[in-house]
């Protein structure tokens, strides 16, 4: 069936019993975070140094670059976007003035030893990610009186002077009069990228995930960001508890959801797209398993989604799709064995790394939902 024969019947079946679910999980996830036994269980976090630093590859313009991921802390997101765990990793105040230079400079020292390390294969690194657990233009989570010590932070890094730097922003901030400006302070300082929590364009996706913005409000954001001299990197969810079964609709429509959702971002002008696999582990995720309204998405699933989505590279070499391989191996293994399962991790791993041209190896892909296991090879 064509996919938006599914949407519209998902729409139409499901949206009486969808609503009454969003609001269950509205519920859920607003006493999830108000909650005082639930907030003190976050981990007591500095404001002097990153959370974590790390080092990946990743596709850009088709090459594989090296990656230098800063998770920084500050203040909590003021959304509460049904599938997001960031905010564990926040402080419940305001960022302090200071602390999100502070933090970047205080990864001079591991961006050099790696720069020197002569172990390491990885290409030299052409992407710094500044991820803050929230939105890089939101005044409480970084104060725009830090702004010029925060660039000139990145500009002292030992990194190389096109280093492309990406940031995640919601639409709604990013369009906000404070917002806009500094996007535009930014975009004329640095090589900027703005990543963009697309999730689903799957109709109705946008008010079941609870993610306070409209399919048009992205399209703005994107227009906004590109128009900055920016580029937009989308993230895409596969298995989002939305339509009329909730989360338990067929895998391939699940899939059809997110190559649409990639085809979105790439026709409105992304460079890049992630493709993330919606994890328990927030807590709302798991009230939703309970009730039968969502179900974890598989590994198998996953693969054949990803290989699917690299599809979509080889139509349009200016687009790179990868897959967020944080934790993949947190991933449902559904019936896999664990050996099978470390081998599609690594598949997948692959497979994100090297990117469609060069990676030929995912033909022994198996679709798990309502199907027989098969044996992967
Ligand atoms: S906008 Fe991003 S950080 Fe904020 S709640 Fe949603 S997913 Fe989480």
């Amino acid at each position: 069936m064509p996919l938006g024969l599914h949407l519209t019947a998902a729409g139409n079946n499901g949206l009486g019993e969808s609503s009454s679910k969003v609001e269950r999980s509205r519920s859920s996830v607003r006493r999830l975070r108000s909650r005082d036994a639930e907030r003190s269980r976050r981990q007591q976090l500095r404001v002097d140094r990153p959370l974590a630093v790390s080092f990946d590859t990743e596709r850009a313009g088709g090459h594989e670059v090296g990656a230098a991921t800063l998770l920084l802390t500050g203040a909590e997101c003021p959304f509460t976007c049904l599938f997001c765990d960031l905010w564990q990793h926040t402080i419940l105040t305001r960022t302090p003035l200071g602390a999100i230079p502070q933090q970047i400079a205080a990864a001079t020292d591991e961006l050099g030893e790696w720069a020197r390390s002569s172990a390491q294969p990885s290409p030299p690194i052409a992407v710094l990610k500044l991820y803050n657990a929230s939105n890089f233009f939101d005044e409480r989570a970084v104060p725009e009186a830090d702004d010029a010590a925060v660039i000139e932070a990145v500009r002292s890094l030992p990194l190389p002077d096109d280093v492309l730097v990406v940031v995640e922003c919601h639409p709604k901030i990013l369009l906000s009069t404070s917002g806009r400006r500094r996007l535009e302070i930014y975009a004329s300082e640095l090589r900027l990228e703005v990543a963009l929590g697309l999730e689903s364009t799957a109709p109705g996706a946008m008010e079941a995930l609870m993610k306070g913005a409209t399919l048009e409000e992205f399209s703005c954001a994107f227009e906004l960001v590109i128009s900055a001299g920016a580029s937009v990197r989308a993230f895409v969810l596969f298995g989002v508890p939305i339509g009329a079964g909730a989360g338990l609709e067929p895998s391939d429509q699940q899939r059809q959801w997110s190559l649409e959702t990639l085809r979105w971002a790439r026709d409105h002008g992304a460079s890049c797209a992630s493709v993330i696999p919606v994890r328990p582990g927030n807590g709302a995720m798991e009230i939703l398993a309970a009730n039968g309204e969502w179900q974890a998405p598989t590994l198998a699933q996953l693969e054949m989604t990803f290989k699917q989505a690299l599809a979509l590279e080889r139509q349009a070499p200016r687009f790179d799709v990868h897959l967020d391989t944080w934790d993949l191996e947190a991933v449902e293994r559904g019936c896999l064995s664990e050996g099978e399962a470390d081998r599609t991790i690594e598949r997948l791993r692959r497979m994100s790394s090297l990117g469609a041209e060069e990676y030929s190896g995912a033909e022994d892909v198996v679709d798990q939902q309502g199907a027989p296991c098969e044996p992967m090879s």
